[in-house]
């Protein structure tokens, strides 16, 4: 069987572990604080727990604790890239944003990705494994400990598709969001899917408060097609309805991505195409200028057909923003810090 790691556990868990151990049940609750509010970074920092207890579970369970292998600082913006180690070697990437309203964390869900979206760097080596709930909030523990920044917002969007970790992402925002951890508001989290339709139904089942963005990217199944494979296993109005009811169900606004690609789905025509399709929403849309990344020729719209395709939503009733580009002058696009490390490392 393939052990939990510590920092995946829940109170209850810990306290079987406690007991299994001859300790008392608080000591779970001890050790919950220790790494969920406290951020410890390892047993040796956890004074009120028996020397002897934190030997042997550092013996039979070793402490997870992220390794930063590379922090990149902005000079434009003050954005930082980390490059993380997770205990089995693997290389995973997080970002921490500084906004006025507050520092976001964007965390990674897996170690590389299988959905295949042409424009994305963090899936040309393909999937390696999941991540562990432990794993993704020690990417936001590490960087609040490492930078001395109170994160208050995180957003999955990271490499990895969540909905192809499901449950591991569901406890991850159970934890990040528990008053014996963090505290993060639901409401300040956000997590991006390319529309796993089946698994967007049944987050709306969950009841939570979270954001939840949807990577449209594209006006019709085709021109979907072309950047996202997973638009053939859904449409467009499969996905649509799945969103719908998902609003219905928890009464919070969707956010829609749209990464917009010279030549591909810029037009005005595609914006009128769009507006017909979400019109009636309550939505809003996030215009993302394209990342352009080495391996494919994507190009970035023009400013100017950015502005038009903007203006033409906001003609239909849609609420509609830029993204604003952070980091520009560091390793871009989601992915591209962990392949060049990759790439220097063969
Ligand atoms: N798998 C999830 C979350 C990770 S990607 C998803 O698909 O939503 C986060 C967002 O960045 C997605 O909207 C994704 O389509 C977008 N993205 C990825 N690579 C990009 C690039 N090179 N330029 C612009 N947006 C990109």
């Amino acid at each position: 069987m393939c052990k939990k790691d510590i920092k995946s556990m829940s109170v209850n868990e810990l306290k079987g572990l406690a007991a299994a151990y001859g300790e008392k049940p608080f000591r779970a609750k001890q050790l919950y604080e220790w790494m969920h509010k406290k951020l410890a970074s390892s047993y040796e920092e956890m004074t009120n727990l028996p020397k002897a207890f934190r030997e042997k579970l550092e013996r039979d369970l070793p402490y997870l604790c992220l390794e930063a292998l590379e922090v990149q600082v902005s000079k434009l913006d003050g954005t930082r890239k980390y490059l993380f180690r997770l205990p089995d070697g693997n290389v995973i990437e997080s970002v921490l944003m500084k906004y006025h309203h507050g520092n976001s964390v964007c965390i990674s869900s897996q170690v590389g990705c299988r959905m295949g979206c042409r424009f994305c760097a963090s899936t040309i080596g393909g999937w390696t494994r999941n991540l562990s709930p432990g794993e993704m909030l020690d990417q936001i523990y590490r960087i609040q400990t490492l930078s001395g920044e109170r994160v208050s917002n995180i957003v999955i969007m990271g490499t990895g598709e969540p909905m192809d970790n499901y449950d591991n992402v569901l406890d991850f925002l159970h934890m990040i969001s528990d008053e014996q951890g963090l505290n993060i508001s639901q409401r300040n989290i956000t997590v991006s899917t390319c529309g796993i339709v089946p698994k967007i139904r049944q987050l709306a089942g969950e009841k939570l408060q979270i954001t939840l963005a949807i990577s449209l990217h594209a006006s019709t199944d085709e021109k979907r097609k072309e950047l996202m494979p997973i638009a053939y296993k859904y449409t467009m109005g499969e996905l649509l309805d799945a969103v719908k009811d998902y609003y219905r169900e928890t009464g919070r606004r969707i956010t829609f991505e749209y990464s917009l690609v010279a030549g591909k789905n810029d037009t005005e025509e595609d914006a009128r195409l769009l507006a017909d399709k979400i019109r009636g929403l309550n939505c809003h849309v996030n215009l993302i200028p394209v990342n352009p990344i080495k391996e494919r020729d994507f190009r970035q719209s023009d400013k100017n057909d950015i502005e038009l395709f903007k203006n033409k939503l906001e003609k239909y009733g849609i609420n509609v923003t830029i993204r604003r580009e952070m980091g520009r002058d560091i390793d871009g696009a989601c992915g591209q810090l962990r392949k060049s490390y990759l790439e220097r490392e063969i």
